[in-house]
């Protein structure tokens, strides 16, 4: 891992950011002052690379296309035997077919009949396409208004040869899968998976298939965090629950951090349980403790213990998920080597319920867009949105994130919205 010269205590100690009301992007950008791609990459079949970030560039070892091939289905000819105003009747004189190209040489008069894909033979340097022809035996008309080179894709036009096909930094989809593969290319360099330990901590927690005694409740939150890694590509180490305890927290944070790249926590970050977690964070590593302005997911606390970085979530199970999705997926995505991360995107759409909201904060509701009878997008929130009703995030197809300035929205206004599921 590269040390940055300005450690994080010393960065937060410079800033002029108010730690206990600190903006969204002010936080994300603190953040990623720290983050470097890991050390380590492997060579793997170009299947095994989906989902995964290309450690070195992909160039092409051929030309793409390789040969100079048809666009069309049509016939293949001398632009000169053409004419720009009037019909023209060449002889065809064979066929080439995508894989089975004609061996000849097209002269003057002369035509072959040629399939998409298929190479264009030597003396041809134009396509016209069947629907511009009339054929009768051997003898083809060829509509007037044809261009000279119309039709023909030039070899090495998409790609050159020893050109980069695909940069160091690309998450490998299923595109790139297809792109790869047409190269000729059977093996790619990734990055080693990310690993990431991570553990809930709190008295009240109890695993599923033990029994709830009274105040108990749950742990839902290593089963969201074990997802939303998976889903990203890492691999995800699940330490358990740990008791609010300063010994049993201190080995986890110490067993995590020895194992992991990453240590993500939840719980014991709020006001009260944070002091003493922050005492003993201070001897383990460096980290800064921030109440960030958004709704859900206030407490926040961000470091690094040995040598690894460490996301301190807050406890409630949707802030959990909404920081995560905030924070901790891009900085995750850095750390994966993929370069450039941008944000998920966001567009608008018009709120056809009335919001409560405060401004001061950045508020990440959890709604349902649908396209309305007109065409135009809607959302509405999904109901109750307290940071512990998980079935809102549940019943979500996006957030409606409401923005510092932001205050009470009527129906009918517009607001801006960040889908949880993409295409790929
Ligand atoms: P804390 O941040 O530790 O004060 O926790 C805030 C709230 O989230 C409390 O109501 C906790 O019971 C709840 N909580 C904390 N951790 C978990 C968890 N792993 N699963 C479900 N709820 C949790
Ligand atoms: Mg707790």
């Amino acid at each position: 891992m590269n040390t940055p010269a300005l450690t994080i205590t010393q960065a937060s100690c410079a800033d002029d950011y108010d730690p206990n009301s600190m903006p969204v992007a002010k936080a994300r950008a603190f953040i990623h002052q720290f983050l470097a791609p890991v050390q380590g990459t492997l060579r793997v079949p170009v299947r095994t690379a989906l989902g995964r970030v290309l450690a070195e560039d992909v160039r092409s070892p051929v030309d793409v296309p390789a040969h100079r091939n048809s666009a069309m289905d049509g016939w293949a000819m001398r632009g000169a035997d053409l004419s720009a105003d009037a019909e023209a009747t060449l002889t065809q004189i064979g066929a080439s077919f995508a894989g089975r190209p004609f061996a000849g040489k097209v002269g003057k008069g002369e035509c072959v009949r040629i399939m998409t894909g298929g190479v264009v033979p030597e003396g041809a340097d134009t396509v016209v396409m069947q629907e511009r022809a009339k054929a009768s035996g051997k003898s083809i008309a060829f509509a007037p208004g044809q261009k000279t080179g119309q039709n023909v894709r030039e070899a090495g036009e998409d790609l050159k040869a020893g050109s980069v096909a695909l940069a160091k930094g690309r998450i490998v989809r299923p595109a790139e899968l297809g792109l790869i593969a047409s190269l000729g290319v059977g093996e790619v360099a990734v990055y080693r998976p990310l690993r990431v330990a991570f553990f809930s901590t709190g008295d009240e927690l109890k695993s599923v298939g033990t029994a709830l005694g009274e105040g108990e409740i749950y742990d839902s939150n290593r089963y969201t965090i074990h997802g939303m890694l998976t889903r990203l590509g890492c691999d995800a180490l699940d330490m358990g629950v740990v008791r609010d305890d300063p010994k049993l927290l201190e080995s986890a944070f110490a067993q995590a951090s020895a194992n992991a790249d990453v240590v993500i926590t939840s719980g014991g970050v709020s006001v009260g349980e944070a002091d003493f977690v922050k005492a003993m964070l201070d001897e383990l590593g460096e980290v800064v403790f921030w109440k960030i302005a958004m709704k859900p997911g206030r407490p926040l606390a961000y470091g690094r213990i040995g040598a690894a970085h460490f996301f301190g979530l807050p406890g409630n199970p949707v802030s959990v998920m909404v920081t995560f999705y905030q924070f901790v997926r891009d900085a995750l995505l850095v750390l994966m080597g993929a370069d450039p991360v941008e944000p998920v995107p966001t567009f608008r759409a018009t709120c056809t319920s009335r919001l409560k909201k405060a401004p001061g904060r950045t508020e990440f509701q959890r709604g349902v867009l649908t396209r309305a009878a007109d065409g135009t997008l809607e959302v509405k929130p999904t109901g109750e949105q307290g940071s512990g009703i998980l079935k809102s995030m549940s019943d979500a197809n996006c957030f409606i994130i409401l923005g510092d300035a932001t205050g009470n929205v009527e129906p009918g206004a517009s607001v801006e919205v960040q889908l949880l599921e993409g295409i790929v």
